[in-house]
């Protein structure tokens, strides 16, 4: 089909740089698992103990170029930071199995998953949904993605974020309670995955606000990283 075959012109596909390429990694949906590190679990209330991982999403075209200048966000006084490692499929399918996951795997990158924490802390206590607590406009800045094939998947590594050049979280990927492997396996239990599917894999403790003027960067070893700033 083309543009004319729409009674509008068709939205803009949301994308995300490549690491060393000019082409870029067109994104279908935003997947994004909760509390997937122990301690992160704890300073939730939550408790660590292998629980199956759940999900929530964003939509596409909330992703945000690393670098971009965002406006403080609205309906909210505590924007917070996650710092995640998230998963870049070329590839998917429906019941995956764990040890093929990772044939799937485009690449990796280091994003943030911004989160409205007084509307999700609102949410939580009335049992509503997580929408617009985390899938909100910008809600989702991140790196380039730095592809599987030049770089390997990242099993241990420093992920770490700071504001203002204050660290505020650091972690290492090995302390994920899921490993990505585990969740595209589990999260493909529940939606069929496809080429062009982010999965945000949780944050390690540390999360805080950020208010604005501040500066957010975030890295992870061998991975990437990822910066933004508040106006
Ligand atoms: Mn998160």
């Amino acid at each position: 089909m083309s543009d004319d075959d729409f009674v509008l012109p068709p939205p803009p596909r949301a994308s995300v740089a490549v690491a060393g390429a000019a082409r870029r990694f067109p994104v279908r949906r935003v997947y994004c698992v909760g509390q997937n590190y122990a301690a992160h679990a704890r300073e939730m209330g939550g408790d660590p103990d292998r629980a199956p991982p759940f999900f929530f999403s964003k939509p596409a075209d909330a992703v945000v170029e690393s670098g971009a200048t965002l406006p403080y966000l609205p309906r909210t006084a505590d924007l917070h930071h996650e710092i995640e490692l998230v998963v870049a499929l070329r590839s998917g399918g429906a019941d995956i199995a764990r040890e093929a996951a990772l044939e799937h795997v485009f690449g990796y990158a280091a994003g943030v998953d911004l989160t409205r924490r007084d509307l999700q802390a609102e949410a939580r206590k009335l049992g509503r949904p997580w929408d617009f607590a985390k899938g909100f406009d910008h809600s989702a800045p991140i790196g380039a993605i730095r592809p599987a094939s030049s770089s390997g998947h990242p099993r241990r590594g420093r992920i770490r974020l700071a504001v203002n050049g204050e660290t505020r979280q650091d972690a290492d990927l090995a302390e994920m309670i899921w490993s990505a492997p585990e969740i595209i396996a589990i999260l493909s239990g529940f939606v069929r995955l496809e080429a062009g599917d982010l999965i945000f894999t949780g944050t390690p403790a540390g999360v805080g606000p950020i208010r604005p003027g501040d500066r957010v960067a975030g890295e992870i070893e061998g991975v990437g990283s990822v910066e933004l700033a508040i106006a």
